[in-house]
């Protein structure tokens, strides 16, 4: 039997965080209802589809997903147990934001078979997370955190940003240590991406805003590197670190190139040699299946060379790099003859090295990841 992941895009949140570029609508009771009704169709519209497969992992991201409620969030996990073989022990993970949950809003999730929290923290500066438009204030995290430990969740991210406007190193060094001494399994640490059609981008552009310099920015992602490994957190991929044996197994199977099924506005899917968008827009989403027609925008065949290049890419995310035999076992051909000229190239540049069976980055390469991706697209 194939197995997959699922990915369920909640699109609402209480407000709108100035650099937020996901698609998320103001939440409202009637929009969500509507939502989670289609939401229930597409499940069902797709397990019909998806008979022989079963699922490995589930994640439930948005978008403020909690916005929905207990209730509201027991709707589509219910759903995907009972309409999909869903594999004993697989990894379901719900993204909450501090200051948007409560007790029972977790027991519910425990009761419905969530393992895995992933807290949005971003930073322990009070003046950064008003500056972000973040809802949520330094000591909502630690309350999450107790709260998620006290209702049994042993399984916990926290999500940090760093190369805020504003920011320095000092700065993101107490939030390393806020975040350490919170005790989570894994850590995410992104750099903020400043995208034009924001009201940070706008502001940048206007000059009010100054953004952090790229070699500031730079220190801060080293000094995670560092910092976390000090604190027992193994770095497995660019941006995550993770205590021994908590790794996401879902964002695994993106850098490992399995397929997965993407439900909600906006989900993107990877399924049997396709890629494919939904919708963004949610009422053309809900519309669609309230035709029962599935709300799917761009499809995208991939050729053989763009799932080759992909594994690349992808896989270099991982600090361990692309297993050698695995890509022949899944191609029948070697990586290291297909991307010979690019490899010889990386190598010689000191970004990329050959270990045993694996292609890996070298530190160098770390912060300049994307020069080695782009080599591969
Ligand atoms: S909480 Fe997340 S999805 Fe919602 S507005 Fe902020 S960054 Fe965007």
């Amino acid at each position: 039997m194939k197995t997959i992941g699922i990915y369920v895009h909640v699109p609402f949140c209480l407000a709108k965080c100035v650099y937020c570029d996901f698609v998320s609508y103001r939440y409202k009771e009637e929009s969500a209802e509507r939502y989670l009704l289609a939401l229930d169709r597409e499940i069902r519209l797709w397990s019909k589809k998806l008979r022989d497969t079963a699922v490995k992992s589930i994640y439930v991201g948005g978008g403020t997903p909690t916005c929905v409620g207990g209730e509201g969030l027991r709707r589509p996990l219910r759903a995907l147990r009972k309409h999909f073989s869903v594999l004993p022990g697989a990894e379901v993970t719900v993204e909450v934001n501090p200051g948007t949950l409560t007790a029972g809003l977790l027991e519910i999730l425990r009761h419905e078979g969530v393992n895995r929290l992933s807290v949005g923290m971003q930073t322990a500066d009070d003046k950064l997370l008003r500056f972000l438009g973040r809802g949520h204030a330094p000591g909502d995290v630690a309350a999450t955190m107790r709260t998620a430990r006290s209702t049994g969740f042993d399984n916990v991210n926290l999500d940090l940003i760093f190369g805020v406007p504003g920011q320095d190193l000092s700065c993101w060094e107490r939030t390393l240590g806020v975040a350490v001494a919170l005790e989570p399994d894994h850590l995410s640490a992104y750099s903020l991406e400043i995208h034009p059609r924001t009201p940070l981008g706008a502001a940048a552009a206007a000059g009010s805003v100054v953004p952090c310099p790229e070699e500031e920015e730079l220190l801060m992602y080293l000094r995670a590197i560092e910092f976390l490994a000090a604190h027992g957190y193994e770095h497995y991929e660019i941006s995550n670190f993770t205590r021994p044996g908590k790794e996401s197994r879902h964002n695994r199977l993106y850098w490992e190139g399995e397929p997965y099924l993407g439900l909600g506005p906006a989900a993107h899917s990877y399924l049997n040699g396709c890629r494919w968008s939904n919708t963004a827009d949610l009422d053309s989403y809900c519309k669609n299946l309230e035709r029962q027609r599935l709300p799917v925008s761009e499809e995208v065949p991939l050729t053989e060379e763009d799932e080759m290049a992909e594994a690349m890419f992808m896989g270099l995310r991982l600090i361990e790099g692309v297993s050698c035999t695995r890509f022949e076992a899944r191609f029948g051909r070697k990586a290291e003859v297909i991307f010979a000229k690019k490899i010889k190239g990386l190598v010689a540049q000191g970004l990329l090295r050959r270990e045993g069976d694996r292609l890996r980055l070298t530190r160098k390469a770390l912060p300049v990841a994307n020069v080695v991706f782009r080599a591969f697209v």
